[in-house]
């Protein structure tokens, strides 16, 4: 079975968010290792490791995955992306020592210049930042964009150019945002729809290369470009996708992390929801 859980907030202390996720029955969780609107996220101390690693061991979490910085842009200016080379950088290095395995990456922007200087500068920072990490053994996950302003990432199939290009090293995947593909025009609201995606996942990338999935329904239409995450069956998605993902025994072992709204206990209902769908798939 995938592992069901949430992003959690790490107030307080990271050793906090296992505790929240554990409280809610998590099976895996997503972090930001630091506040994602800063670019400072330093080291961690050895009393953070410890206390986050033990809080895990002792918890139902088996999995976890980080969320880097919104501010990273690998694709942006020489500016932002030295920084971001930077930051994307020591997130893979806090999450190795935190013993997290892979680090959810947005592709970047190119904010309204050519979209294909933009891909090779992503490329090229890749290169870079994986070659800098090698010795650790965390990866980095290539989230699906839902096509707003002008990222890049909308589809498999440009996520699967980048690896692709950078000759399938195996600290690439991909997470697939289920709310993102949905507003970049992607019919997965259906069974059929969402085994269309399953196998384009499978063709372009392999499906050992699916390190995590996002899920929340979307506010806005199918093909809207928006990135407005709703509860589940909430929105323009329905339940269908989710449902059956819950239960894929193809993605045994993944993480399938819920991004929906926190108001009004919004976690414990939408675990719930994905329990009940289990069950019924
Ligand atoms: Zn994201
Ligand atoms: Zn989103």
């Amino acid at each position: 079975m995938p592992l069901l859980g949430a992003h959690v907030s790490a107030a307080g202390g990271l050793y906090r968010a296992v505790e929240r996720a554990d409280a809610l029955g998590c099976e895996a969780m997503q972090i930001f290792t630091r506040n994602p609107l800063q670019w400072h996220g330093g080291a961690l101390s050895d009393g953070e490791t410890d206390a986050f690693r033990r809080a895990l061991l002792s918890s139902g979490v088996k999995r976890v995955v980080s969320h880097s910085s919104y501010l990273i842009n690998l694709a942006g200016d020489d500016e932002a992306r030295r920084r971001s080379e930077e930051a994307l950088k020591r997130e893979i290095e806090r999450s190795y020592q935190l013993g997290i395995d892979a680090v959810v990456l947005h592709p970047g922007s190119s904010k309204g210049g050519d979209a294909a200087s933009a891909r090779g500068k992503l490329i090229a920072s890749l290169r870079k930042v994986l070659d800098a990490t090698d010795n650790t053994r965390t990866s980095v996950l290539l989230e699906t964009m839902a096509g707003q302003g002008y990222t890049l990432g909308s589809s498999v199939d440009e996520l699967a150019f980048v690896i692709e290009a950078l000759d399938w090293d195996t600290r690439l995947g991909v997470c697939a945002d289920l709310c993102h593909l949905f507003g970049a025009g992607l019919d997965v609201g259906t069974a059929a729809g969402y085994e269309r995606l399953v196998s384009s996942l499978e063709k372009h990338v392999g499906l050992e290369r699916v390190g995590c999935w996002h899920i929340s329904d979307n506010k806005g239409e199918r093909g809207a470009r928006l990135d407005r995450h709703e509860h589940l069956g909430e929105g323009g998605i329905g339940l269908v996708p989710f449902g059956i993902l819950a239960a894929d025994p193809r993605f045994e072992t993944t993480p399938v992390i819920l991004e929906t709204p926190k108001k009004d206990a919004g976690d414990e209902r939408n675990l719930a929801i994905l329990r009940k769908l289990r069950g019924y798939m």
